[in-house]
């Protein structure tokens, strides 16, 4: 949808500890006229959505958004207020410390100033000092007037909820976790009960900061990820260094990164030879070595010697700002699963209110039971009503698992994918680039005039219009020779590369199209045979009427990729090659990997093979991303490898940065992790509800218990899903 009058706009919204909040904000601004796809990520804290500003203002969704207790600032402006500028609001009726517009404003600095600077901190301060007087004044004076004491406590912390509650009712929300609260407390005081709610509302207070504190946890690990590009950089001013802000760095400057320091933006080495630990970013451990022309990412460590460094990329662009970017995107693709639970509470919370309102009164009216103890457990029942732990199952720990992955090179684009990759149950891989080195070398030239340099010469001068690994690896050998100029050059997808070179239409490429024009004699295919059984590719070299000869490359498999073929089979998990090379190179390369193949396919062959193999299986395909595309868009879960590539970065579901077959497994690894973390989750919130739900009706538990069998499984909820930040990928 794209008119000119939209534009799509993007808030950062603080305040969201709960995973209700995030459908909070959705509801909220939904209802809007103009406004449409809002995507709200409660980890990354965002807002996005297309707005038509002619029906309604940017000003209108902010205040709508406020107005339920969350900070709100445009992408890119501060949300805290700046100190001593702290106003309240003019319709402020809150006695407390601080109104609730700006509870969420200042929690943006939960993990940076501690939780008690924020106004949750300040509510729970309040409600305790509160709780505390009035306990004294029982102590003192009991009776009457410590009765009317808690009232006051109770009525004064439950205000500021009391007021949220009306206003997501306003809004369209009626059933809500305050809205229940403010309910439960306030009926609490018609029973006589003030006592305890006070504690309940002082206890709500105390879940919200933990909640707070619990979330920040979350969102700091993704946070962590942007802050490892340096703030300074030492650009070069003339022949001296002078430092200034790594964010101000602009493309074609040159940069000094001494031996120690952090490189502070993307570029190409231009002087200096050192190696260059780029496990920040890819999360590969090995140092790389880096020579003049090698490309270096903002946030590895330069290890040995000083390097200059040419920036070929903005701050805002730069390898790591875009993965932190894709793993903020990744947060709104929601999983299947998340989806489910957004639907079940959505009449789950009505359910609650409609179960507590019969329990309150069924067994009075029906039993003659006693008033008083009946509305109290209905009343109890409202706080377990609360699905906030169960909604943010889901999404704390996908959160979680996205920030551990992109620590170890393996980004995945949302839930979605975490939730089918976890189902894997057949992975495909590309051979070449994948399973392979990609960086094949010439081992075999057979001319057949006996002139091998003249071979290699025009093969070289028809690979130049290619960007093939065989083309490199063709031209790489021919180099220092003298290569002919080659005119209205082109390519065979998958098949090979032609020309015209001094008036001969040149063509490189597989053996078939030499065969298929009837140009490969019995003694040159059993030659050609020969070589492509001992796992060699073999090119033909032909003109319209002659053979000219055979080119044979190989190309290594990579160090690992035997081993991580072993390590899925442990896991159940089968795996194929799919390869255009030939038969008896596919058979001789995937004997060595041990693993099963399909040979000769065309790019498009590709597809219908795996849609074959997709048949009732979930697959997972692994390419170099360029020339699968189609493949891997086919597949289940099409994940690039590639050492942060562009390509590799924004294609596909996901993208294996680290050069490691080893990584598939990984990957599989931590999606199945993560998948049993999110089923702890859920039957941990659930589970918790469920026993006192019971006790709740027997009578054993009462209200403060309800509400810390709430905050208390939210809590417990994210530290579970915390684990995962600590999770290894490659370990088992
Ligand atoms: P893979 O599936 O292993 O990635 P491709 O589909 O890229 O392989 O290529 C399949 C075959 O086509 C190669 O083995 C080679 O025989 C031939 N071919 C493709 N491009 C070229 C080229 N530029 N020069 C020579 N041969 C080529
Ligand atoms: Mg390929």
């Amino acid at each position: 949808m794209t008119t000119t009058t939209e534009e799509t706009l993007e808030w950062r919204v603080t305040g969201m500890d709960c995973g209700s909040c995030a459908a909070k904000v959705r509801g909220a601004v939904e209802r809007f006229p103009g406004a449409s796809g809002v995507e709200v990520a409660l980890m990354t804290e965002r807002l996005r959505l297309h707005l038509d500003e002619t029906q309604t203002s940017r000003t209108e969704i902010e205040s709508a958004v406020r107005g339920l207790g969350f900070g709100i600032a445009a992408k890119g402006q501060p949300t805290e207020r700046p100190k001593g500028a702290f106003v309240l609001p003019d319709d402020a009726i809150i006695p407390l410390a601080s109104a609730p517009e700006d509870a969420a404003a200042e929690d943006a600095t939960v993990e940076e100033s501690g939780w008690h600077q924020t106004t949750k901190g300040r509510m729970l301060i309040g409600t305790g000092g509160l709780l505390a007087v009035a306990w004294g004044i029982e102590l003192l004076a009991g009776g009457g007037l410590a009765h009317w004491a808690f009232v006051i406590a109770t009525l004064l912390g439950a205000a500021p909820i009391a007021r949220r509650a009306f206003k997501m009712a306003l809004a369209g929300m009626p059933f809500t976790i305050e809205m229940l609260m403010s309910i439960a407390a306030v009926g609490a005081l018609f029973i006589g009960a003030a006592g305890e709610a006070a504690v309940v509302v002082f206890l709500f207070a105390l879940g919200e900061v933990l909640e707070g504190v619990a979330a920040g946890k979350a969102r700091q690990g993704i946070r962590s990820l942007a802050s490892l590009v340096p703030k300074t950089a030492r650009v070069m001013v003339g022949s001296q260094p002078r430092e200034i802000a790594a964010a101000h760095l602009q493309v074609g400057q040159v940069v000094q990164v001494r031996p120690g320091d952090r490189v502070p933006a993307d570029g190409t080495v231009i002087a200096g030879r050192s190696s260059v630990d780029e496990s920040p970013v890819t999360g590969e451990s090995v140092p790389a070595p880096k020579d003049i022309g090698a490309e270096v990412f903002a946030g590895s460590i330069n290890a040995e010697a000083e390097l200059r460094v040419r920036v070929s990329r903005a701050a805002e662009d730069n390898t790591i700002a875009r993965i932190v970017r894709l793993v903020e995107e990744a947060e709104s693709a929601r999983a299947p699963t998340e989806r489910f639970i957004e639907r079940f509470s959505r009449w789950y919370m009505p359910a609650v209110v409609g179960a507590a309102l019969l329990v309150a009164v069924l067994p009075p009216l029906v039993g003659g039971a006693e008033w008083s103890t009946w509305i109290y457990r209905g009343l109890a029942l409202l706080l377990i009503g609360c699905p906030c732990a169960l909604v943010i199952s889901v999404p704390a720990s996908i959160a979680s698992a996205l920030s551990t992955g992109a620590r170890h090179g393996l980004l995945l684009k949302g839930g979605a994918v975490v939730e089918a990759a976890a189902q894997t149950s057949l992975v495909v891989f590309d051979k070449t680039g994948t399973l392979t080195e990609g960086r094949p070398q010439v081992t075999d030239l057979c001319a057949v005039s006996d002139d091998e340099s003249e071979l290699l010469r025009l093969a070289a001068a028809v690979e130049h219009g290619s960007s093939h690994p065989l083309a490199r690896a063709i031209i790489a050998r021919a180099e220092g020779l003298d290569i002919p100029p080659a005119q209205d050059a082109g390519v065979l997808a998958g098949q090979g590369a032609f020309a015209m070179v001094g008036g001969l239409r040149v063509t490189v490429g597989a053996p078939r199209l030499a065969e298929a024009a009837g140009l490969l004699p019995p003694n040159v295919a059993r030659q050609l045979a020969g070589l492509e059984e001992a796992g060699k590719t073999v090119v033909t070299v032909f003109t319209t009427d002659r053979l000219l000869g055979l080119i044979a490359l190989r190309d290594e498999p990579r160090a690992d990729a035997a081993k991580a073929v072993a390590s899925l089979a442990e896991m159940g998990i089968a795996s194929t090659m799919l390869t255009g090379d030939n038969a008896r190179t596919a058979a001789a390369i995937g004997a060595q990997i041990g693993i099963a193949h399909q040979a000769g396919l065309l790019p498009q062959d590709k597809v219908t093979a795996l849609q074959a193999l997709a048949k009732g299986r979930r697959v997972m395909m692994i390419g170099d991303g360029i020339n699968d595309a189609p493949a891997l868009a086919v597949a289940d879960v099409g994940l690039a490898m590639g050492s942060g590539t562009d390509v590799a970065l924004e294609t596909a579901d996901g993208a294996l940065l680290r050069d490691r077959v080893a990584d598939v497994p990984g990957l599989l690894r931590l999606s199945r992790a993560t998948m049993r973390n999110i089923r702890q989750n859920v039957a941990l919130a659930l589970g918790l509800k469920g026993v006192f739900l019971v006790t709740t009706i027997l009578g054993v538990t009462g209200l403060w218990v309800a509400i810390l069998a709430d905050t208390g499984a939210t809590v417990l909820v994210t530290l579970n899903a915390l684990r995962l930040l600590g999770f290894r990928p490659s370990s088992h």
